[in-house]
């Protein structure tokens, strides 16, 4: 069975919710996973602020706005009045319950009872909108199996059994299982969330939990390009990706997909796909153990970078000079991207420069400092295996004419990465692009 998520944007509008339902049903069994419709868990957080804020006024006015919204999605999504019935009675009484909350005492657990009525609503309303259509749909409550530990991690061996079980309640024919993504339960059994933008979690748990043939992930784009078209003139769609790939272009801002979320798909080698709503038909970008070797996938770059060189003759064939560098950055909560080495000195990159003047004056102990700020990293992702000669060559080949600060290559094999000033990055992004790809 294939598990198939749509993000809010997808489900954003009576149309849209239209689109995706012609787009799941093909007769096939599958799992749907839905986010809150777009803006919606928003509006959530707005109520939630404002309550913990004694400000029910301001609740009261986002809670009245939001209502509005879900009385035209009902309008124009159903088309007989038994189903308009169904869909205004459903919305009449989340929004009751949201009114039900009160500044005084407000909670955490309230909070997040609020923000699980964006994926209770868009689900009940695909689901009513499916029996309209005379499909064979079932809610599949997420709150009845996706579970997470003290700690906020989903329990997968927990959600396995829980999920078998909730699908055996329901009718055997059902064609589609139209579940939440994002809500679960803590140990305490309150409601709780997978964090913001958890739903593409929600569905790699669920592909995972019930050993899925493929898990989708439906968004408005074309999957992971493999440089950024804002930049580069005719990029192309990643075919395919090894999870390891997918890992290293995460940090670049490939936002599409948390790598947390694909752990579960990961664990279990599921496939993930990413497939593109507007262009139903396009191959996307598909996410799996099996990938084509020896290739260079992607380019994508990071802004904001600082580099930090610590020089020091101390560093000579000593040991533990690395460890008290980085043990400065630590104290001070700044993570360290990456790292490269000489036999006297170290450079690094962070892109977080809120405690660099502490971090330096730490630093001037160790060594003399240079600051290098408005720095890019561009990373190359691919199968670099030793064994495939020419690649690193190809890359250093293309920069020829670009001023390159730190190069780190080894750290992984599926990864380099280059630093240069943020002026060149433009030129840097497009001749990797000529040189690599075309
Ligand atoms: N609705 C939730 C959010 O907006 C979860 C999701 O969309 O992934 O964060
Ligand atoms: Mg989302």
């Amino acid at each position: 069975m294939k598990v198939l998520k749509f993000g809010g944007t997808s489900v954003g509008s009576a149309q849209r919710i239209k689109n995706v339902a012609a787009l799941v049903r093909d007769g096939e069994q599958k799992i749907v996973v839905l986010s809150a419709m777009s803006g919606t868990t928003n509006s959530l957080v707005e109520i939630s602020k404002a309550l913990y804020n004694n400000d029910e006024k301001a609740a009261a006015e986002v809670i009245s706005n939001l209502y509005q919204k879900y009385v035209i999605v009902v309008d124009e999504l159903y088309s007989n009045d038994q189903s308009k019935q169904k869909g205004h009675l459903l919305i009449t009484n989340h929004f009751n319950y949201l009114k039900s909350f009160k500044a005084a005492d407000f909670s955490v657990a309230d909070e997040k009872a609020i923000l699980a009525q964006g994926e209770l609503i868009s689900t009940a309303l695909m689901h009513y909108y499916l029996e309209e259509q005379g499909v064979k749909s079932a809610l599949l409550p997420a709150l009845n199996y996706m579970v997470i530990d003290e700690d906020g991690e989903p329990i997968l061996s927990n959600i396995e059994i829980a999920i078998k079980t909730e699908m055996e309640k329901l009718a055997a024919d059902t064609e589609l299982f139209i579940t939440q993504g994002f809500i679960c339960r803590n140990p305490k059994g309150e409601i709780d969330n997978l964090q913001r933008g958890g739903s593409d979690y929600s569905a790699s748990l669920v592909g995972a939990a019930i050993l899925a043939s493929e898990i989708q992930i439906w968004t408005d784009i074309d999957g992971m390009h493999n440089n950024d078209p804002r930049i580069v003139e005719n990029t192309k769609p990643i075919a395919n990706l090894s999870f390891d790939e997918a890992a290293e272009l995460a940090y670049f801002g490939a936002k599409i997909l948390h790598p947390t979320s694909v752990l579960p798909a990961k664990l279990r080698q599921i496939p993930v796909r990413l497939l593109n709503t507007l262009d139903p038909e396009a191959y996307g970008t598909c996410i799996s153990t099996q990938t084509e070797r020896n290739k260079i996938k992607a380019v994508a770059a990071k802004d904001g970078i600082t580099a930090i060189k610590i020089k020091s003759g101390r560093m000579l064939l000593a040991y533990g000079f690395l460890r008290k560098v980085f043990e400065i950055f630590e104290q001070h909560k700044t993570p360290i991207d990456m790292v490269t080495t000489s036999e006297v000195g170290v450079s690094l990159t962070i892109d977080n420069n809120k405690n660099l003047d502490k971090i330096l004056e730490q630093l001037n102990d160790y060594g003399t400092v240079t600051v290098d700020t408005d720095q890019v990293i561009v990373c190359v992702v691919g199968d670099f295996s030793i064994e495939n000669t020419g690649f690193v060559h190809n890359i250093t080949h293309a920069l020829a004419d670009i001023p390159v600060r730190m190069i780190s290559y080894g750290g992984s094999m599926y990864n380099i990465s280059v630093v240069i000033n943020a002026k060149d990055k433009v030129k840097a992004l497009n001749v990797l692009s000529a040189q690599l790809f075309e």
